[in-house]
């Protein structure tokens, strides 16, 4: 093992103070952090600190290295980390905390597209149908038209944190059961912008943007459906260190029809007719979204019997054709009867009894028979 000596690593005597050794830590920790120290071999060092200090700061594992130094077999900082063993464990700590594994830390100078904005617009049924042409107000963040953007007064100077070398982040130490650990912490000196504005512009007050309420011109596309939703690429919330603007999202809410219903493209409606229209057959006018329909009833139409009006629907939000309307046949029976409607009725009830009924009614009453003898 060729490994440096820790006192060396972080450029300390071997009767250093804890102070002075933390003192020496933080320094070369943020020299060669590295993501401000973009050398080749900076991560190297970097991972070099951070277990010198993993030990030294642990009057244990000090009291162990003084002792033995790096040739002692048990000498592993893995197992206080409850198994890997060896280096290993360390390794995987660490990555854990600085981005290895998973996804990078952020660099808050690093280009951000903005935040997608979500706007819901309550639509009319026919609306829903036809599609429609409308504006919108949103209201969103725009680029300080003052500043361009920079949240600094025309003509001075942004300058990087000092506090937080321009990462937006401190790092924060804390003793634990399984050791020291170094955590990231938003910078409170610049508010994790990495940047000091000393004179702030004063349209934005140095925020960079300004909220506006933005009209927006959106093509409702004909056949829409509710829950369904619009992407305006390019209108959401605009981007961050000359990232791109972030998409805004028409979520459509249809409001429902006293008449008609919607499944998909096509169109559900009940059309009730009378007893006499039902027996005797008829021809009635359906209403449509596309006008009224004319349609044959047959006689002999029983209640929930549905028709298809071909084209009827609502076209296909995709452009895929067009829906269909269903109608579906209610039929009515009268509550109120004058004197006359119901000796007529009577009337009728007393020839129906005479004349054969036609096998399907005959089956209805068979099954009726049957069940009584169950009884
Ligand atoms: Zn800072
Ligand atoms: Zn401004």
């Amino acid at each position: 093992m060729n490994k440096r000596d820790y006192y060396e690593v972080l450029g300390v005597s071997k009767s250093a103070t804890k102070e002075e050794i933390k003192k020496a830590y933080r320094k070369l920790s943020k020299q060669y952090h590295p993501d401000i120290n973009k050398a080749a071999d900076a991560d190297e060092k970097f991972k070099e600190i951070s277990e010198a200090y993993e030990v030294l700061s642990d009057q244990q594992k000090k009291a162990h290295y003084d002792q033995f130094g790096h040739t002692d077999p048990n000498q592993g900082f893995g197992q206080d980390f409850g198994g890997g063993g060896g280096f290993g464990g360390f390794e995987d700590i660490f990555s854990s905390f600085f981005g290895g594994g998973g996804g990078r830390r952020r660099d808050p100078n690093a280009p951000r597209q903005g935040a997608d904005l979500q706007y819901t617009m309550s639509l009319k049924f026919e609306e829903a149908v036809f599609g429609k042409d409308t504006t919108i107000e949103i209201p969103r963040e725009e680029e300080c038209k003052t500043c361009k953007g920079s949240g600094a007064k025309p003509g001075t100077k942004v300058n990087t944190c000092s506090h937080c070398q321009g990462t937006g982040q401190l790092n924060v130490e804390q003793n634990t059961p399984f050791g020291r650990i170094v955590n990231k912490r938003s910078c409170h000196h610049c508010q994790g912008t990495g940047k000091i504005i000393p004179n702030k512009c004063s349209t934005c007050h140095g925020e960079g943007k300004v909220k506006t309420r933005k009209k927006i011109e959106v093509k409702v596309p004909a056949g829409i459906d509710d829950g369904q939703q619009l992407r305006v690429t390019g209108q959401g919330e605009p981007g961050v260190n000359g990232g791109p603007p972030g998409d805004l999202y028409v979520v459509f809410s249809i409001r429902s029809h006293e008449f008609f219903e919607r499944d998909g493209d096509d169109i559900y409606c009940e059309m009730p007719i009378t007893m006499a229209q039902a027996a005797l057959g008829d021809e009635i006018e359906v209403p449509t979204v596309h006008g009224k329909v004319k349609l044959k009833i047959p006689a002999g139409t029983q209640t929930g019997t549905r028709f298809r009006l071909k084209g009827k629907g609502a076209p296909n939000v995709r452009g895929y054709g067009q829906g269909d309307q269903h109608v579906v046949i209610l039929l009515v029976t009268p509550r109120k009867l004058t004197e006359k409607q119901k000796q007529l009725l009577r009337e009728f009830s007393e020839i129906s009894g005479q004349n054969a009924p036609d096998e399907q009614e005959q089956s209805f009453f068979a099954k009726v028979k049957r069940a009584f003898k169950g009884d």
